[in-house]
């Protein structure tokens, strides 16, 4: 049954995307070289922590980074060789660069992968903390966008009282489909992993949330439903309007209940998680592969063969967009992430990583979309506050970036801004709101993860000093006692 959607704004956009998902999901070949980002997304803030050395050899599937803090996951290398370098590169993200391990294919016999020990039905008599703990170094992390570790989510979910696990099949954006596809190869993986999910959540029933203009992948879940036979699984279809795929947004279409601003899913009893990552999930219990892989859509008209590619995290996109057919025409602009709410890049050779769900090679023409024009002044005209899902005012934050006035920028709920485009998309001024906004948001997490450093570095100063201050207490007050000992004796 369909639900409504109950969120202000909101935009119902032409699809460019049902012929490339009815399309055969292409697997690409493994790359001879990948780039690993220490960052995965921008919103897992600090880099991981590389875990290997320039030289080092690995194997596939090897650890080759862990993460300083929860809301980071592990990363892993999908091929097996020597690590050729550590250091900056171009990445498909906000502040355009970070660090990358860097790995070249070793010989064909070095190729071998890591033996796996997946836990299989067994995880159904581990108990909960026990299979968080092993979550922790599976590398999984939230495939929709943002990249979360998968184990911190739970943790969180546990620790709130989760009620209900909701899985995110929604997938909005008009240019993506990469979940549309998964749905209908892979229906009874993602249910195996809602299995896994509930299990480790202590949810008491999911409900699988589809977007109503995929009614193939509809049918597979379904199928997939009966199959399983699982009264606690439910699928749910709720408008193709965009972006109500956003986390918050869904809660709020499938429970009813709006999140207050600044809070999260969790504190109203709902575990979110995309349907990749619940097939993601799946594959590591049952076949106990880390996160290496994921479907991305390569489209537009710079590409001849639009699709779904399953490709391995760290492959430079170049070699997606090849698999595709670039250069059926002049390509205008590369957009990592979406058509909506996508990056533009300079740099084709930037690496997919488990935040990339869509790459569009754009045409002159495809770019009909928001930004193809010179930007104008603002004329007030209000469209953008009418089209923001969370209830913004797009133009006032903009103004206040223009003026680097951040208490204004507090004022306004800039950290709320879900960077959907929709501001964009219907402002007749062509002013690129979503990326000057992404920029703000960027630089003020940026700002807290420094000083989330700097407070850190303060406190171990601070230890070390309180450690050695009491160290040397404890040595005068033993130098003082030998002392008077050696005086009390020795006295005549
Ligand atoms: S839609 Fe554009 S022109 Fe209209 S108020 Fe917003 S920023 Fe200004
Ligand atoms: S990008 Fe941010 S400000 Fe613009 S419509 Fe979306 S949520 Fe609102």
């Amino acid at each position: 049954m369909a639900a409504s959607a109950s969120w202000p704004g909101g935009l119902r956009i032409p699809s460019r995307k049902h012929a490339i998902a009815a399309g055969p999901l292409v697997v690409a070949p493994r790359p001879r070289r990948v780039l690993l980002a220490l960052r995965q997304s921008m919103e897992t803030g600090a880099e991981l922590e590389p875990c290997v050395a320039v030289g080092a050899r690995v194997q596939e599937g090897d650890c080759i980074a862990r993460p300083r803090h929860a809301e980071g996951a592990a990363l892993h290398t999908p091929i097996g060789g020597t690590v050729s370098a550590i250091g900056q590169r171009t990445l498909a993200q906000a502040d355009g660069a970070g660090t990358c391990v860097v790995i070249e294919a070793g010989a064909a016999s070095d190729l071998a992968p890591r033996p796996r020990v997946p836990l299989g039905d067994g995880f159904r008599s581990l108990a909960p903390e026990a299979l968080l703990a092993q979550l922790r170094d599976s590398g999984l992390a939230g495939l929709g966008g943002a990249a979360f570790a998968l184990d911190s989510k739970l943790a969180q979910a546990r620790r709130s009282g989760c009620e209900l696990l909701l899985l995110n099949g929604v997938e909005c954006d008009p240019w993506t489909c990469c979940d549309d596809r998964l749905l209908r190869d892979r229906a009874a993986e993602v249910l195996d992993g809602a299995l896994v999910l509930l299990h480790a959540s202590g949810a008491a029933r999911c409900v699988v949330a589809v977007g109503d203009d995929k009614p193939e992948a509809c049918a597979a879940l379904e199928a997939a439903r009966v199959t399983l036979g699982d009264a606690r699984i439910e699928l749910r279809a709720v408008p193709a309007l965009y972006p109500g795929g956003a986390e918050a947004l869904l809660v709020t279409t499938v429970t009813g209940v709006a999140l207050p601003a600044g809070k999260l899913p969790a504190d109203v009893g709902v575990l979110c998680h995309n349907v990749a990552s619940a097939a993601a999930l799946a594959r590591f219990v049952h076949a106990g592969e880390p996160l290496l892989r994921r479907i991305v859509t390569v489209t537009g008209s710079g590409v001849a063969r639009p699709c779904n590619v399953e490709a391995w995290i760290g492959t430079p996109l170049s070699e997606l967009l090849a698999l595709a057919g670039l250069g059926a025409a002049p390509l205008e602009r590369l957009i990592v992430g979406g058509a909506m709410s996508g990056l533009a890049v300079a740099d084709p050779s930037v690496p997919l990583t488990k935040a990339g769900n869509c790459v569009i090679a754009a045409s002159a023409a495809d770019l009909g979309l928001p930004g193809a024009a010179a930007e104008l002044p603002c004329i007030r005209c209000g469209d953008c506050a009418r089209a923001c899902p969370v209830d913004l005012q797009p133009q006032q934050l903009h103004q206040a970036l223009r003026n680097g006035d951040e208490p204004a920028l507090a004022r306004l709920y800039l950290d709320d801004c879900i960077e959907c485009g929709c501001c964009d998309y219907v402002c007749p001024s062509r002013i690129p709101l979503t990326a000057r906004l992404r920029a703000g948001r960027a630089l003020a997490l940026r700002r807290r993860a420094a000083e989330a450093q700097a407070t850190d570095w303060r406190e171990r100063h601070a230890a070390r000093l309180a450690r050695d201050q009491r160290a040397a207490t404890t040595q005068r007050a033993q130098f003082e006692r030998a002392r008077a000992e050696g005086d009390g004796g020795g006295a005549p």
